[in-house]
């Protein structure tokens, strides 16, 4: 039996990008609005279209934590009806049961934590287990570092340690997480990320989960070189090699580039941006040096935008929820247009597009 009343939203998951993005942003904000949803053709811009394990186990989380009523989740569905009832803080702990990505699990029900049980101010926590570093995927290191800065500028109090890492195939990695319920402070300054003023630091850190050591140092050192030599000042970059702890194996590497925000804006003066990599068999420390110092280079020396690719649209649902605001972007994917038309299926926003110039467009949300 239906728990809402109110009429299901029908979802086609082949719209846009057509990936997990869909299912999981939809049951974050079925969660806050009540809304029933029913998701068809899920995933259907995928190799392997359906509910993988990742997914599902969004399904489950989410059903937990809002008392749901679901059916036709299973591993493979292509369709799925979910109903919603009421959203309790508490303790949770999921296991994926794969490698599949601890980030994504976690941010399909971050938005719901955030928001539940605000007069009780009792925090949630939430445990998971699976892998920590997936490829198309946000590691714990850009969450950490992107994601997590990011929602602290708006007033959102959320803490995730690492307790061990995970990666492909064995997973086995654990991250914990620590949800204070958000109010919006009445006085809270609107969030504007867009101009760009000097850099202030730039980390490079490589780590390795039971591999050599000097697979981090390799990477690190090529990665560097290849900085330096583009005119950073050198006395502005550190570098640091970590030892991961878990079972399986694995090699990742990110760089935190940090910038100081124009004065102009009244809040917080700096952003993190990361950029993550993660090793491959085939593939030498040097290369992913090399691949990584790419990525940085692009973003320093090709866009003046403060906010990169995926940040972008991981950013667009918790402005969207907490009175909205404007950022600079170097490029608006298709993740970002998707998350953007689903959003608006649910909330009075309007979100906007509007390229400055070559590799800058500013963001809007306006709620
Ligand atoms: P989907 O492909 O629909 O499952 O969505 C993937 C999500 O992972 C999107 O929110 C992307 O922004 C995010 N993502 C993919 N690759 C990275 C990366 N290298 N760093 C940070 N986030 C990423």
């Amino acid at each position: 039996m239906p728990i809402s009343k109110t009429k299901p939203l029908k979802i086609d998951g082949s719209t846009g990008e057509g990936g997990g993005q869909i299912i999981r942003t939809a049951l974050s904000l079925s969660m806050l609005t009540g809304i029933p949803i029913e998701i068809v053709n899920i995933r259907a811009g995928r190799a392997k279209p359906g509910l993988m394990r990742q997914h599902l186990m969004c399904v489950q989380a989410s059903h937990a934590i809002s008392d749901a009523s679901v059916s036709g989740a299973n591993l493979a569905s292509t369709a799925f009806s979910f109903t919603p009832n009421m959203i309790n803080s508490g303790d949770y702990a999921f296991d994926i049961g794969s490698a599949g990505s601890t980030s994504l699990v976690l941010q399909t029900v971050l938005p719901a934590l955030l928001f539940a049980n605000t007069d009780s101010k009792a925090a949630s926590t939430v445990t998971i287990k699976g892998g920590t570093h997936n490829p198309m995927a946000p590691t714990i290191d850009f969450l950490q570092h992107a994601f997590i800065p990011a929602l602290t500028k708006l007033g959102m109090q959320v803490d995730i340690e690492c307790l061990q890492a995970g990666f492909a195939p064995v997973g086995g990695g654990t991250i914990k997480t620590t949800i204070t319920p958000f109010l919006r402070r009445a006085d809270s300054s609107p969030f504007k990320l867009t101009e760009r003023s000097e850099l202030i630091s730039m980390e490079l850190v490589a780590s390795n989960l039971n591999l050599e050591y000097d697979i981090c140092q390799r990477e690190l050192a090529s990665a560097k070189a290849l900085l330096v030599e583009s005119g950073i000042d050198e006395t502005l970059i550190t570098t640091r090699c970590n030892k991961l702890i878990g079972i399986g194996e694995g090699n990742t590497c990110y760089a935190k580039v940090t910038h100081k925000i124009a004065a102009t804006h009244n809040h917080e003066q700096n952003h993190q941006e990361m950029f993550t990599l993660l090793g491959e068999k085939c593939t030498s420390a040097e290369k992913i040096g090399n691949r990584l110092a790419g990525l940085v280079k692009r973003y320093l020396f090709k866009t003046d935008a403060l906010v990169d690719e995926y940040l972008t649209d991981q950013l667009l649902l918790p402005l969207a929820l907490s009175g909205g605001g404007e950022f600079t972007a170097r490029v608006i994917s298709q993740h970002t247009e998707t998350q953007a038309w689903l959003i608006e299926q649910f909330l009075p926003v309007k979100i906007t597009f509007d390229i400055i110039d070559n590799d800058r467009t500013i963001v809007k949300i306006m709620t």
